[in-house]
């Protein structure tokens, strides 16, 4: 196994990217996905002059001071065609939202006015020409642009295009994920445990993991240990997938079978190796547009690699440009004695600096419930001081710490 860097494993996985696909999906289903093309206001924002207060109408010529009092000429509602104020010496009843009536220029909120039978008295000493008015098409004028192609689409996005009459959005495709955990010693949770028997837990991890950062098309498999059984579960799964996540058999043991059996289904390794602690063991390769990624299935190695590399690259296959990269300073001096790089996990503290948390080796993922995520310690020195800053990344994808 020749171990290559971190940041040449990186640059691998990036090259071997296939460019993203689009596809025009439901607004409902869009969030976290990436807009692929501009979009286009197809009306002014807003649409009509839209009063911003419940309260009168009127034309701010015929204002004539603190306490004149005006006859009322209907009401304005929302959801109805423009209004008219026929009478320029009358005001109108408005409520939020409504289009400005034809012959008014400004708007009195209720708490400005005294409200009588048929008029009203007016409390205010100034009234302003556009005064409680959102002007048609101050916000964005009919085809203009309204979102730039690449932004990630959230609520404020959904919010716009669901305003903007559109039922379905053109977005850069999510890759269809499979995981496939192996190992004869894993058991499923719902089945009757022997001793020697663990439950396999990688593959709910994974799950949330991915989920966590938005992905959504992710079907989990276990197969047994077994060359045959892997070579027809994978062939099957390379079929059905766009990226491929194998949870154990990447290292050097009798049964760790993955990366011979990959060869045989005709996935080129680019990579099997790297100088990485956790996850020294890590493979990845591809197969036309499809890629396999070989996790260490030691639950801590399996997650730290899956966040350092897995989902930075489903964010590039998915239409993703930016990968924002965090760094957190170190709370205290840090001593490793490998020359690799260390993913080590740490505890954001009350000074949002990072300290250590105590484990028990790359084993122990119960120690891992207490720590905020991992920080990269690169391998050019030992000695890590306190006041360092390190690139961090979170195990929780929405929570920093
Ligand atoms: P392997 O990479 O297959 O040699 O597995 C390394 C260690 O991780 C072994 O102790 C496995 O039992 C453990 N392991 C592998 N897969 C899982 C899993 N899905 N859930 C929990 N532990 C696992
Ligand atoms: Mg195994």
């Amino acid at each position: 196994m020749m171990l290559i860097s971190v940041s040449r494993a990186e640059r691998l996985i990036c090259e071997a990217l296939p460019a993203p696909k689009t596809a025009t999906i439901p607004l409902s289903h869009a969030n976290y996905f990436v807009l692929a093309v501009d979009i286009i206001a197809k009306r002014d924002y807003p649409p009509f002059h839209r009063m911003t207060k419940d309260g009168i109408a009127l034309s701010s010529s015929c204002f004539a001071g603190y306490g004149q009092c005006m006859k009322l000429s209907g009401y304005a509602q929302a959801g109805k065609p423009q209004a008219v104020l026929e009478d320029a010496t009358m005001a109108i009843e408005v409520a939020t939202g409504a289009p400005l009536p034809r012959g008014t220029d400004a708007v009195i909120p209720y708490e400005e006015v005294e409200k009588q039978a048929e008029a009203v008295i007016l409390n205010t000493d100034h009234v302003r020409v556009g005064e409680n008015i959102h002007p048609q098409a101050s916000d964005c004028r009919k085809g203009n642009v309204l979102i730039n192609k690449g932004t990630i689409i959230g609520s404020p996005e959904i919010a716009i295009l669901g305003s903007n009459g559109m039922q379905s959005v053109e977005v850069y495709a999510k890759p269809r994920i499979v995981i496939v955990t192996t190992g004869d010693e894993l058991v499923s949770v719902d089945s009757n445990i022997k001793p020697h028997q663990l439950y396999r837990s990688n593959d709910v991890m994974l799950l949330a993991a991915l989920q966590g950062h938005g992905f959504t098309s992710i079907h989990c498999t276990h197969v047994p240990d077994d060359a045959s059984l892997l070579y027809s579960e994978l062939a099957k799964t390379l079929d059905a997938a766009d990226v491929v996540l194998i949870s154990g058999g990447v290292s050097k043991g009798a049964y760790d079978f993955i990366p011979e059996v990959l060869k045989k289904t005709g996935v080129k390794k680019i990579f099997h190796g790297v100088s990485q602690r956790p996850g020294k063991p890590m493979w990845f390769g591809k197969k036309g547009r499809k890629l396999v990624f070989g996790l260490p299935g030691n639950p801590v190695s399996a997650l730290t690699c899956t966040l350092r590399y897995v989902i930075p690259a489903l964010k590039k296959l998915s239409g993703y440009s930016k990968s924002h990269c965090v760094t957190k300073t170190l709370g205290e001096a840090v001593d490793i004695n490998v020359p690799l790089t260390v993913f080590l996990p740490v505890k954001v503290n009350t000074n949002n600096e990072v300290v250590p948390v105590s484990h028990n080796g790359s084993g122990d993922f119960i120690s891992l419930a207490e720590s905020s995520g991992f920080i990269e310690l690169p391998p050019e020195t030992n000695h890590f001081y306190a006041g360092e800053c390190y690139r961090f990344i979170p195990w929780r994808a929405s929570c920093q710490c």
